[in-house]
């Protein structure tokens, strides 16, 4: 008989470095745990020797890497007896506080922009059952109403604000580390809120200390890269940006909660920002799918865009170890996928054996 331990989610496999008890009624759906893939034909074609991995976030139970920081926010709003949680979201986080929300019998609201949700994430919501409130207005514009109402009503928020949200999510570089055996030298991710880059650090920085004595077990970290759509790109401006705007509807934030800790990333890592264009992104996730086989959605693309782009410069030198955090899965926006492929070579012929046998010959 195998002595094996059922993997049941983040919270019990690490649970000394998260703030739960014995007691707490942990509420999960098995989220983490995702792999850490070695890209084999990327490298290669960028001409440059380093080891690039992906962490493949979009095979969480929502197809998001929300679903790490949701884990801890769901429970511990369980833990403090409320009834009902609530975000604004461009998405990704409204799916998973949804599904969260039905695992612990509590009521999820989740207020997103009218017709700029990617279609995956809202049949996601709506099976799942939150009470759907679409805002005339950004995520930004959302984000504020949910701050202001959580005064006003009994909801917890469960937006990246919510410290949980941090704690859960930093188990990814935990992950990455008990992969690898240490810290990359590069850690690159798309930058949208700033909850993740902020998550990532805190747990780069954590996981190389015991969990006990706070003592240094290793003293490796990675210099952390945020990249961002450049119509929504804050920490390049310098200042919030009122109107983002990028086919990347999982960054289309202007105003970034995390900000001082993402700046705090940034100088602390010796890292950098950079933003890319609708195009590149795109270029980007057609390439991970086209030459890898992983189709991620297209603001999961910004962190492979990056790295693509300072390798090939030198900026990130030969002999680097390098992650790119994938952010979500590409079946969660099918739309931009499909319209990306436009072009792309589908065959129309009759039913009878010649003419398939024709399509192979002329197209090997
Ligand atoms: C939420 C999200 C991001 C941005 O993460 P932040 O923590 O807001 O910076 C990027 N990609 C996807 C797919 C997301 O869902």
């Amino acid at each position: 008989m195998s002595t094996a331990k059922h993997y049941t989610g983040l919270i019990d496999r690490y649970r000394d470095r998260l703030p739960v008890s014995a007691s707490t009624r942990v509420i999960s759906l098995n989220e983490g745990n995702t792999p850490l893939i070695q890209l084999q034909n990327i490298p290669r074609l960028a001409g440059k020797e380093v080891d690039i991995y992906v962490k493949f976030e979009g095979l969480n139970p929502t197809g998001s890497f929300k679903d790490r920081g949701m884990t801890m926010a769901v429970t511990k709003a369980v833990e403090e007896d409320s009834r009902a949680i609530i975000c604004a979201s461009t998405g990704n986080t409204s799916a998973s506080a949804a599904a969260y929300a039905a695992r612990a019998g509590i009521k999820a609201f989740v207020i997103i922009p009218e017709g700029k949700i990617a279609l995956g994430k809202l049949a996601q919501t709506l099976m799942y059952d939150a009470t759907i409130i679409q805002i005339r207005g950004n995520f930004d514009q959302g984000m504020n109403l949910v701050k202001e109402v959580a005064e006003l009503a009994p909801v917890t928020i469960v937006n990246s604000i919510n410290p949980y949200r941090i704690d859960g999510q930093k188990t990814a570089s935990f992950e990455i580390i008990d992969a690898l055996g240490e810290a990359p030298d590069y850690h690159c991710l798309p930058v949208g809120n700033a909850g993740n880059i902020t998550a990532y650090w805190k747990g780069y920085k954590e996981y190389s200390a015991d969990s006990d004595t706070h003592k240094a077990v290793t003293s490796k970290r990675p210099v952390m890269c945020g990249y961002q759509a450049a119509g929504a790109a804050p920490f390049l401006a310098g200042h919030p940006i009122e109107h983002p705007e990028t086919i990347a509807t999982a960054i289309r934030i202007g105003n970034p909660q995390s900000w001082d800790y993402a700046w705090a990333a940034q100088k602390e890592s010796g890292g950098w920002f950079d933003k890319f264009t609708d195009e590149e992104i795109l270029e980007a996730q057609k390439m991970l799918s086209r030459y890898e086989g992983i189709f991620c959605e297209p603001a999961s693309a910004t962190s492979v865009a990056g790295a693509w782009r300072d390798i090939r410069s030198g900026k990130i030198p030969e002999g680097s170890k390098i992650v790119c955090t994938l952010t979500g899965t590409g079946l969660k926006d099918p739309d931009t996928a499909i319209k990306q492929c436009a072009s792309a070579r589908t065959l129309t012929i009759e039913a009878e054996l010649d003419s398939v046998k024709r399509a192979i010959l002329d197209h090997m």
